[in-house]
């Protein structure tokens, strides 16, 4: 069977690596959820309603910039949200999508996660948005999700889960565990009422900050300082 450009064996086991993880991760369980990774001429997504033990690389599914596929297996019923998140994001390489506990909680009370702790930052912005609720597996979905997500790489989906995206698979699935974290801290921090939140000055010192933290000075681009106060160096 020819194959799309980009569609290579490494990256059909790096998705199954990275579904297999949701369920060991607590980030989704039974067939809830899916992964995806962009290809030259379209993207690489898990197959619809099977369990994450019995994925093979022979059931990954290509698709094209059209949502046409190849195979006879048939993609993830959320195929649609993955394409409109790709096209709509050119830096983005992978998407995961899951049920994961504490972000579907909050999405069922259609409740974003404000600035309450910094690290909302995570998905690009001063905070992560819950999309208008809509259908799983329809346009109307990948459309709520479009305009939940702005210029940030995240959302929630409202009584259903949260979707992520990224440059690599890895980064995609880090962001979704990140929001999960925060989705957990903010439910923890509402049971003694609504938690202060930073205002939107200080989301842009932490948006800048979030540009160089985990660099090293090395890797600093032209006119970029550091995340923080650097101690001095005694060698
Ligand atoms: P698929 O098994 O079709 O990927 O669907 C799972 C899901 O989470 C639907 O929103
Ligand atoms: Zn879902």
């Amino acid at each position: 069977m020819p194959t799309f450009p980009g569609d290579t064996p490494d990256l059909r086991r790096a998705i199954i690596e990275t579904a297999r993880a949701l369920p060991r991760l607590g980030l989704t369980k039974g067939t809830s959820g899916n992964v995806s990774a962009r290809t030259e001429s379209g993207f690489l997504v898990t197959p619809s309603g099977t369990p994450y033990e019995n994925l093979t690389e022979d059931k990954i599914v290509a698709l094209d910039w059209e949502g046409c596929y190849r195979g006879e297996t048939l993609p993830s019923s959320e195929w649609r949200m993955h394409l409109d998140f790709y096209l709509a994001k050119p830096d983005c390489g992978a998407v995961v999508h899951c049920h994961s506990p504490r972000a579907t909680a909050l999405s069922c009370h259609r409740r974003g996660i404000p600035a309450f702790h910094y690290m909302v930052a995570l998905a690009g912005g001063d905070r992560i948005e819950c999309a208008y609720y809509a259908t799983f597996g329809t346009r109307g979905l990948s459309e709520a999700m479009i305009s939940a997500l702005g210029d940030r790489n995240a959302c929630l989906l409202a009584n259903h889960g949260q979707i992520a995206g990224g440059a690599t698979l890895q980064k995609a699935l880090s962001t979704a565990e990140g929001v999960e974290d925060l989705a957990d801290q903010y439910l923890s921090a509402l049971i003694l009422g609504e938690p202060v939140i930073l205002d939107a000055e200080e989301m842009t010192v932490i948006l800048k900050k979030f540009k160089t933290y985990g660099k090293q000075t090395s890797e600093l681009e032209d006119g970029q300082t550091a995340a923080f106060e650097l101690p001095r160096r005694m060698d």
